[in-house]
């Protein structure tokens, strides 16, 4: 899909909640990381396929070792059967992974991988707090079973295989909660702020949240992604800005197609 040494994040769609997400002002495909030859889809919201196949370079779903849902709303969920039907070359070759949460699989009609695609898979990992997975050369951890509504949810963090430093963490959809920060020490820090300020009701990190996060774990780099109505018209990129201004820390407002380099990380 990329270079060999193309070790790189990157975000196909930043739509947070549902009305970025119907509107398309911003696209809600997912999220790929591709690191020591091993390539993750993570979240793959509507037209994330769409995306695969119009970026340039175009993305080959055939080369993905895994997807993975943080939770099952719609936002992360939507192009799930379909990717794994691009993985497999029209499910045609078996093979690859999906690591998701339980209500994903099994519940009761509201389940949103279809049986048909499961069985696909070389293996599907169910995600649990305290969670280890492996996939090709990378470890994936979900610390902490996120506040998220009804549904399971967990943030990743994600190393490299052998290495003890997480390089990654990604704070899933999430309500704040007493002592978040401590389970997410990455160097970069990929964080989704779908709200500016704290509405009752939404479980949703604001920007006082992440910035309460950004100066407890100062990670290398902060990015901000999963953009909502409001955050949008408050400029994600200015309050990126003050945010960097307020911490010291390097926070970055995640764009559209977006690729960010993890060379200088690893
Ligand atoms: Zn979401
Ligand atoms: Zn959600």
């Amino acid at each position: 899909m990329l270079g060999k040494e193309e070790n790189e994040i990157r975000f196909l769609g930043t739509a947070g909640a549902r009305f970025v997400m119907i509107t398309q002002f911003r696209s809600s495909a997912g999220t790929v990381l591709s690191l020591k030859d091993t390539t993750l889809l993570i979240d793959p919201g509507p037209g994330t396929l769409v995306k695969f196949a119009s970026s340039k370079p175009k993305l080959n779903p055939a080369k993905l070792d895994a997807i993975i849902l943080t939770h099952k709303h719609l936002d992360h969920s939507n192009d799930v059967n379909v990717m794994i039907e691009a993985m497999t070359e029209g499910g045609f070759k078996p093979r690859g992974v999906l690591l998701c949460p339980n209500d994903a699989l099994a519940d009761e009609g509201n389940a949103v991988v279809l049986n048909y695609y499961k069985g696909l898979l070389d293996e599907i990992g169910v995600l649990e707090e305290g969670g280890l997975y492996a996939v090709g050369n990378l470890e994936l951890q979900t610390p902490k079973r996120h506040v998220h509504g009804i549904v399971e949810t967990y943030g990743l963090n994600i190393k490299v295989r052998g290495e003890p430093m997480t390089l990654l963490s990604f704070i899933a959809d999430t309500l704040y909660f007493e002592g978040l920060e401590q389970y997410y020490d990455g160097a970069v820090l990929v964080m989704n702020v779908a709200m500016y300020k704290r509405r009752e009701g939404v479980d949703h990190l604001c920007v006082e949240d992440a910035r309460k996060i950004i100066e407890a774990r100062r990670p290398r780099v902060a990015i901000l992604t999963h953009f909502g109505m409001t955050m949008l018209r408050n400029k994600p990129w200015e309050i990126s800005k003050q945010l960097s201004k307020e911490t010291g820390v390097e926070v970055i407002a995640a764009r559209d197609g977006m690729r960010f380099n993890l060379n200088p990380f690893i």
